[in-house]
């Protein structure tokens, strides 16, 4: 597409070749010219784009984006829809849950951010999700079987993305959990108008479906030992999460109305907890807090409190609700405290957004200070002061103390692994050590991953339990598990997308100098996929007229409509909304086919590749013989796929 100059200067290009105040235009011959020729020819250089750069489950962005556009085509029989899913599940087997809980680190690292905003990566990723589930889509089951058998310890995203992949390698996979159902804490601590639990079941239904076996209701360390394990298993994958809650360091919190954000949530997801008392407080400023503070804006409190009904015993697990008394129920006064200032804490933008919409008060940059007592014992205040932060230590203020009423107090400020009963994987942190492929150091045929290692993201579980899958699949066969590479993403390859098109090269060799006569993939073409990442500074940016991103529609819930109201908040993508989308991504280090180079060069040394021989990445070739080096063809190629470089 050539660009409408005209067009981009009315709209307020983003993208600018000279600063403000430049005067002097000096011709560009002498930049591009050195000579009437140069050495440097174009090569063809595959790069990472940052969004994959920056997934940590290692999503093949990219790849998935050019299907739903229309420019990579599935076989025939396939739908564009299930393509894409096939794709987006070769690192991340829940696309349905990342697409509503995912806070989308790659849509930060996209390079559309430096024209008008980034690509709305999770919104399509929600919509394929949900298509595969409405449409029935099933994994494979393995073509062959290794005779090797995993156990994987503990069903959340780590333990079940490393089942998934192992699988998928045809190792026998038994998943132990203690829960009586399987998926971590996004079953027991994200709340369900997040993640509705038909999408989470249907998601781990289709992992399970590929033959893996389930123990449920089996805790490893007092059901079994590792002793057990290493003597019926080959391997062992260790995904325990974090499940305890960390304690508030301060004096006066002991007290039955104090409790911890996982186990508030636990309480809830479990149907246990049913109205809060009156005023809560929330201790974070990371996703769990927001959690608790928009689970407890929707359940309201009880206007009239028994004994019985005090959300600290719903927690232990001792009360069942009248009816009657669920029946005064009204809205709670929810107060979340943060120690860092709001642009600053953990949770997600869109998270914060909701909470603040939904009636949630948020105070920021204040530390708690003290807990004070009623004569029964139980926290009716908190002592606290206004405070800065010197990195991650807070500093109060003097002469700024307050107290902020309280009736039930939930300190959600992070979690720590409960190794009790597997003290011997304890890195004396309550965390699991792990090396950089997820192997436990000195534990031979032992992996982890997960919260247990770091905690972090959905998708960073995910992606370590591919990661630890590849070492565990490499220690099977008796190899050592392979170096990682910088990027480590599942990455398109153009050699595998050639062989699926049935257009395999006869030959395939090192990038070499002047024109190729043998039957090459591409000639000159160079993959550093696995090494290098395309920053926007090697994009010809003026290519992308400014197109608003398509928003998905949300369930807005206001502060005064919330009591009760469990409907999930966020709408997929329509069809049409999702190609469009889809449309914007800028294919940051690969080809996507806009023909510039073939336009703009004043050699006519570009041509397309025929047909009947074309991959994506595989659409224009050069003739040396006919190139002088002008570079002209590197300026103009939007993606920075052209890199000058030949005849170095
Ligand atoms: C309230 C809350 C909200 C969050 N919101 C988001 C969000 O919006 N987006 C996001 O990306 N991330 C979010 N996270 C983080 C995310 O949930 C975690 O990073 C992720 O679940 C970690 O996965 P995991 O498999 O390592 O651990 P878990 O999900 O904790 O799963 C571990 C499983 O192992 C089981 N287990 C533990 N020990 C044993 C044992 N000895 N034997 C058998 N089974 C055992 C546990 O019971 C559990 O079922 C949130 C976390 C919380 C707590
Ligand atoms: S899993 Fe998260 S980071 Fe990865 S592609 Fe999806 S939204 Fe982006
Ligand atoms: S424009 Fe596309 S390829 Fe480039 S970073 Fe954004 S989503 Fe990724």
């Amino acid at each position: 597409m050539t660009p409408d100059l005209a067009a981009i200067s009315r709209q307020g290009s983003t993208f600018r070749r000279f600063r403000e105040g430049d005067r002097v235009y000096g011709s560009l011959q002498d930049a591009i010219f050195k000579a009437g020729w140069s050495h440097k020819c174009p090569t063809y250089v595959h790069k990472s784009s940052p969004c994959q750069g920056a997934c940590p489950s290692g999503h093949d962005i990219r790849g998935w984006l050019s299907i739903v556009r229309g420019l990579d085509q599935p076989p025939a029989q396939m739908s564009w829809q299930e393509f894409a899913f096939r794709r987006m599940t070769a690192a991340n087997p829940f696309p349905a849950v990342m697409g509503r809980v995912c806070p989308a680190p790659c849509e930060d690292a996209c390079n559309r951010n430096e024209v008008d905003g980034h690509v709305g990566i999770n919104s399509i990723e929600h919509f394929i999700g949900d298509w595969a589930l409405a449409n029935g889509i099933v994994f494979d089951e393995p073509a062959s079987e290794s005779g090797k058998r995993v156990a994987v310890v503990g069903g959340g995203p780590a333990g079940l993305s490393a089942a998934y992949h192992l699988r998928r390698r045809g190792h026998a996979v038994t998943v132990f959990d203690d829960h009586d159902a399987l998926g971590g804490m996004v079953r027991f601590g994200i709340p369900g108008f997040r993640t509705p639990r038909e999408v989470l079941d249907g998601e781990i239904a289709r992992i399970l479906a590929m033959g893996i076996d389930v123990q449920l209701n089996t805790r490893v360390g007092r059901d079994l030992t590792i002793a057990d394990l290493e003597r019926d298993y080959d391997a062992i994958f260790w995904g325990l999460g974090t499940q305890q809650g960390r304690g508030l360091p301060i004096p006066g919190v002991d007290a039955p109305n104090c409790i911890t954000g996982v186990a508030f949530l636990r309480a809830f997801n479990e149907g246990r907890l049913q109205s809060v008392t009156g005023q809560v407080v929330v201790i974070g400023g990371g996703d769990t807090s927001l959690d608790v503070a928009t689970v407890a804006r929707r359940l309201g409190h009880v206007t009239q409190v028994y004994e019985k009904d005090r959300p600290a015993s719903d927690v232990f697990g001792q009360v069942a609700h009248d009816v009657a008394t669920t029946a005064r129920r009204r809205g709670a006064d929810v107060v979340l405290t943060s120690l860092f200032p709001m642009e600053r804490m953990m949770a997600s933008e869109r998270e914060i957004r909701e909470a603040l919409r939904e009636g949630v008060t948020i105070r920021d940059g204040v530390m708690p200070l003290e807990g004070l007592k009623d004569p029964e014992g139980r926290v009716r205040a908190l002592r606290m002061c206004r405070c800065t932060m010197n990195g991650m230590t807070p500093v109060p203020i003097p002469d700024t103390e307050f107290e902020l009423p309280c009736q039930l107090l939930v300190v959600a400020i992070g979690q720590k692994g409960d190794l009790g009963d597997l003290a011997e994987l304890d890195n004396g942190n309550g965390f699991i050590a792990a090396d950089r492929r997820y192997c436990i150091p000195g534990r031979k045929g032992h992996f982890v991953g997960g919260d247990i290692v770091r905690p972090h993201l959905l998708t960073s579980a995910i992606g370590h339990g591919r990661i630890a899958a590849d070492g565990i699949d490499a220690y099977l066969r008796g190899e050592e598990p392979a170096r990682r590479p910088r990027v480590d993403a599942v990455q398109f390859d153009l050699l595998d997308r050639l062989a699926e098109l049935g257009r395999a090269p006869a030959e395939v060799c090192e990038p070499v100098r002047g024109t190729a006569t043998a039957d090459f993939a591409v000639h000159n073409y160079d993959d550093r996929s696995a090494q290098e990442i395309v920053t926007h500074e090697d994009l010809f940016l003026g290519q992308f007229d400014n197109t608003p991103r398509i928003h998905r529609r949300q369930h807005e819930v206001e502060a005064d409509a919330v009591l009760g109201d469990f409907g999930e908040r966020l709408f997929a993508l329509s069809e049409e909304e999702a190609t469009a989308e889809a449309k914007r991504c800028m294919s940051c280090g690969l080809c996507f086919e806009c023909d510039n180079c073939l336009i703009f060069c004043p050699q006519q040394a570009v041509s397309r590749v025929p047909k009947a021989e074309r991959a994506p990445g595989r659409y224009v070739e050069t003739d040396y013989m006919k190139c002088i080096g002008c570079h002209i063809c590197r300026d103009v190629c939007p993606t920075g796929y052209i890199q000058m470089g030949l005849g170095e």
